[in-house]
């Protein structure tokens, strides 16, 4: 079972930074993916973390995973779940 968490505001932020460094983008408008509001962090049992992405530009209701490094999560502060 793995550990969740709600983002804050800044964790938000560095997450769709890291989504637009990884040249992740919303399958039906190539455009540039947030963090959804709703949703929360999984931390990975190995360290690693996935946050639920979803496209704001065009209102997708296609939702993706932003897949983090173990260094990554930590970086984000989801090291300590
Ligand atoms: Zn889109």
């Amino acid at each position: 079972m793995a550990s969740r968490a709600w983002l804050s505001d800044q964790q938000k932020r560095r997450a769709t930074r890291i989504a637009r460094e990884k040249g992740l983008t919303c399958p039906d408008c190539g455009g540039s993916p947030e963090p959804a509001p709703e949703q929360e962090a999984r931390a990975h049992p190995g360290g690693g973390a996935d946050i639920t992405m979803r496209c704001l530009n065009c209102e997708s209701a296609s939702e993706f995973a932003l897949v983090l490094s173990p260094e990554e999560a930590k970086a984000l502060g989801l090291h300590a779940l």
